[in-house]
């Protein structure tokens, strides 16, 4: 099976990243310089959590 490896740190995913199956897979439409474009980010949970802390001003997570 071919590893999946992260966008953003370039690691390849662990076992219990490819549970996760953490990934944004879509066609990128207008108002991106990619437009048109396919988007194919792996994102392994480390990095997420990072964009999680860091990166988003509203948390995306619901706490269960
Ligand atoms: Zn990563």
């Amino acid at each position: 099976m071919k590893r999946i490896i992260c966008n953003i740190c370039g690691k390849k995913f662990k076992a219990f990243d490819e549970q996760g199956e953490l990934g944004l897979h879509t066609r990128l439409g207008y108002g991106s310089v990619h437009d048109g474009d396919k988007l194919n980010l792996d994102i392994c949970l480390h990095c997420l959590d990072n964009v999680i802390i860091h990166l988003c001003k509203i948390s995306p997570i619901e706490e269960e």
